[in-house]
């Protein structure tokens, strides 16, 4: 084969991807016409396993790890080389949707079949991977395979997390027969790339088809302990009361506010409250609450916690009351390989796809793969953009662009051999 030129026209067959993507939807169904896969179920293993015959059908090399992360792989023409992977997981929500992670799978397969269709040969090994355990519905912390797999997370602790009716994460890698021999992370990788759903609105809104993602958000979690005083509603003057809950909501309107003051990309959210006694006619004597704040920049997200450090101690000394603020998870932002990155916008401009760059709200195993190798992600859009949701819906022709952006890109990197 000539250089480029044949390749320029390569596509994946949308068809196909469309089919797969609906067969594996169908184990774990939901009535509502969502999946419930829950990580290392007996659902999960019978997805697991129709991915791995799918596989095992194109003739690829299947190996697992010690935490069940599982890589197929199409050798290349130089076995030295480091494979370009991609990949994402097939695990869902309680409540999810077809496309959250299944796409990244099973677009990284339609892109293996389709270089198998034209018998075009790579330098490098390409191989696709499922990581265990993304969603962290069932077991935490979150995207459980990928961490261990980039030295996050301690294969002890991975294997220790149990879920609601004590069940060990181990000992059902095991049950399922996805408990692998390969000492996580012992598998090279030159680039990652992983292709998901934006699970957010704003591909959708601003009409185009490819989302380039720079960076992901950096996000801080917060419990917040506001303690007042218990009393009755009726007999306690209102300026000798101290009302928990009074406060706690004006540190609930700070943090709004904070994300406010960094548009576009601050995010301040309370998603959980708990008022003690809770109890129609008694002044509120301890308010708990979470505090979630994202930004992809590190040093805006550090300003953003001063200020919300600054305002508590400030509520607390101006009306003598004790707020606690304690930390409960940190994720630095994450910013992609330019290379990549750049790879990706030029393949959707090559392909003639209407394209912008989407930082992403949202975590993904391709995180942890950034501090392994140069990463990339391509988003597409999802209806409404909605996802962790049964009504998750994505268009075939925007399934189609990311799968053929994944493939020129990951071409790019792994070089097609030329005779
Ligand atoms: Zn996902």
């Amino acid at each position: 084969m000539t250089s480029a030129s044949p390749l320029r026209d390569l596509r994946i067959r949308a068809d196909r991807l469309c089919q797969s993507l609906l067969e594996l939807a169908q184990i774990g169904a939901t009535p509502k016409g969502g999946v419930c896969r829950l990580a290392l179920t007996d659902l999960d293993k019978q997805g697991r396993l129709w991915v791995v015959e799918k596989a095992r059908r194109l003739g690829l090399e299947i190996t697992t790890d010690q935490i069940g992360n599982t890589f197929m792989r199409r050798p290349g023409k130089n076995a030295q080389l480091p494979p370009v992977m991609t990949g994402s997981h097939i695990d869902t929500q309680p409540t999810g949707g077809k496309y959250d992670g299944n796409y990244g799978v099973l677009a990284g397969l339609e892109v293996i079949e389709t270089l198998i269709d034209h018998e075009i040969e790579t330098e490098a090994p390409i191989e696709v991977v499922f990581w265990t355990n993304e969603e962290g519905s069932r077991f935490t912390p979150v995207m459980m395979g990928s961490g261990v797999f980039a030295g996050a997370v301690t294969l002890e602790h991975a294997y220790g997390a149990s879920d609601t009716a004590g069940k060990k994460v181990k000992d059902e890698l095991q049950r399922i027969g996805f408990l692998g021999e390969q000492t996580p992370g012992e598998h090279p990788c030159g680039a990652y790339f992983e292709a998901h759903i934006e699970q957010g609105p704003v591909l959708e809104h601003q009409d185009k088809v490819i989302g380039v993602v720079p960076a992901v958000m950096g996000l801080r979690w917060f419990d917040c302990t506001v303690k007042g005083f218990e009393a009755h509603a009726g007999p306690t003057p209102m300026d000798i009361r101290i009302d928990a809950l009074q406060h706690a909501t004006s540190i609930m309107q700070k943090v709004v506010a904070i994300a406010n003051e960094f548009k576009p990309h601050g995010r301040g959210t309370v998603g959980m409250v708990q008022v003690f006694p809770n109890s129609r006619n008694v002044i509120p004597g301890q308010v708990q609450f979470s505090i979630d704040i994202r930004h992809p920049d590190s040093v805006i997200l550090e300003k953003m916690t001063a200020l919300l450090k600054d305002y508590i101690a400030q509520v607390s000394s101006e009306k003598s009351i004790a707020i606690d603020l304690k930390e409960v998870s940190y994720f630095p932002p994450c910013n992609f390989d330019a290379n990549c990155v750049d790879t990706i916008r030029q393949a959707a401009i090559d392909l003639g796809y209407s394209q912008m760059d989407v930082v992403s709200g949202a975590g993904h195993d391709a995180i942890y793969m950034n501090r392994l190798a140069p990463t990339g992600m391509i988003f597409i859009p999802c209806k409404d953009g909605v996802s962790h949701n049964e009504i998750e819906d994505a268009k075939s022709e925007h399934l189609e662009a990311g799968a053929n952006v994944l493939l020129h890109s990951m071409l790019a990197f792994a070089k097609p051999v030329t005779n």
